[in-house]
């Protein structure tokens, strides 16, 4: 058969640990027989980000830009312990965050729904996408520890020469306290916004939103505001019109109508409730190993994820030349997306039939009973159809059953 070509490469960014060796495999069994692979290649490993002083971050983000699709892989977000372990000149910020600082994106994370891995909650059953904000707010906030009495202030200087000043808190006991500073802009939120209705156009998705906008009247609120203006001024007519609704309550209600839902709706998120809910809702769906992620920039750049790290409990079992049973769905996933994405705006569409027969012959392999052990442990079917196989395994059987629909 030959080999299915490729115009535009893809920005291929390599990771860390497990991901990183579960990254070639899929490579040599799953791709590289199959597709004319064009990719260009930047190594996000954390020796290569500490050789180039973080830079190749920087213009793997830049490629994205200019490619409009990339495929990224696991990677480590140094903390003291990897900077004694690799020997680190400094503590690199996270990739992730890097990235996304670069492309300003809001980051969709959707389950991978499979028969014989039910959901805890039973009434979940359609996906749930969360559309998490990507910028601002806590993560990039600035903090002071104030371990004395005193006066903490929040005081803005306008370009326009006034200023707005308010107390956060007099401190009068003798430890004092701790404060924070956060922001967000306008702006972003305006594209996180458009990101989500967008993205619910595509996907043909309801969009939920909510905040604590009755706690936080001018920093929550501005979100509410911003959301529904951009709604009634851009989407209001083409969501009639596809019959999707937009749909603004508060965070602790929408939490418990979440958990009564049946799933199939788009739930925009701010940063930190993004953060949070994601990693709920992946272990609620299953596992976290089932969870895609697409950063979708306001310019219409794509790079896709797994929802999970580097998974370094196992990469020191391999490296002991111990089996690990390692999940790598959701990196197969990331990769159909972004090949799919391709295909898609460079009219391949051999490409995409290849993407979605991927994906279909991971599933089968999973509905087939092999599985990796994170799935054995919690899956409903019999446990004589159940084969827990180890990672290569894995990956071996997905190819069978691919090379079976090609
Ligand atoms: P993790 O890699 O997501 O793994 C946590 C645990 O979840 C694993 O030990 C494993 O449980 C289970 N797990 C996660 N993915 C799995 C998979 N594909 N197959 C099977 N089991 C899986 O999180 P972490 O151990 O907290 O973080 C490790 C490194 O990843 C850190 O350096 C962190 O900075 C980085 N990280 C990167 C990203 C990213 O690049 N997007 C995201 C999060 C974390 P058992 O051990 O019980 O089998
Ligand atoms: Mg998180």
């Amino acid at each position: 058969m030959a080999k299915i070509q490729m115009t535009t490469p893809l920005v291929e960014m390599d990771g860390d640990e497990m991901t990183r060796v579960l990254w070639q495999i899929i490579k040599d069994e799953l791709l590289l027989p199959f597709i004319d692979l064009k990719t260009e290649y930047y190594d996000l490993g954390l020796e290569e980000r500490e050789k180039t002083k973080d830079q190749v971050t920087v213009d793997s983000a830049n490629a994205t830009k200019k490619y409009g699709v990339a495929v990224k892989c696991a990677t480590i977000t140094p903390n003291a312990a990897r900077v004694k372990e690799y020997n680190l000149s400094q503590m690199w910020k996270s990739p992730n965050g890097t990235i996304r600082a670069i492309l300003d994106g809001t980051v969709f994370r959707a389950p991978i729904l499979v028969k014989g891995i039910e959901p805890y909650v039973k009434n979940w059953t359609k996906p749930i996408t969360i559309a998490r904000h990507a910028y601002g707010d806590v993560y990039k906030g600035v903090e002071m520890k104030c371990f004395q009495p005193g006066t903490a202030k929040l005081v803005f200087e306008g370009a326009d020469g006034t200023k707005q000043e308010e107390v956060i808190m007099e401190f009068t006991e003798p430890e004092g306290g701790v404060i924070q500073g956060m922001h967000n802009r306008c702006n972003s939120i305006r594209s996180f916004a458009r990101s989500c209705f967008n993205y619910a156009l595509d996907t043909k998705q309801d969009v939920w939103f909510a905040t604590k906008d009755t706690i936080s009247k001018k920093y929550d609120h501005t979100f509410k505001d911003i959301f529904q203006e951009v709604f009634d001024t851009e989407y209001k007519e083409k969501f009639e019109a596809a019959g999707l609704t937009y749909f603004y309550t508060l965070i602790d209600d929408i939490v418990a109508r979440v958990i009564r839902s049946e799933g199939g709706y788009i739930w925009a998120c701010k940063n930190y409730d993004g953060d949070v809910m994601s990693d709920m809702l992946a272990t609620a769906f299953g596992s976290l190993a089932m969870m895609t992620s697409v950063l979708v920039s306001p310019d219409g750049n794509y790079e896709y994820e797994a929802a999970h790290g580097t998974v370094q409990r196992h990469y020191y079992q391999h490296l002991e030349g111990k089996q690990t049973s390692t999940n790598s769905v959701a990196t197969i996933f990331a990769w159909t997306g972004a090949l799919n994405k391709r295909g898609e705006l460079d009219k391949l569409p051999e490409l995409c039939t290849f993407a979605k027969k991927l994906e279909a012959a991971t599933i089968k392999t999973i509905e087939d009973g092999y599985m990796t052990k994170d799935l054995a442990l919690i899956t409903t079917m019999d446990a004589e159809k159940v084969h827990k196989v180890n990672s290569t395994e894995f990956i071996q059987a997905i190819r069978k059953n691919l090379e079976a629909t090609l």
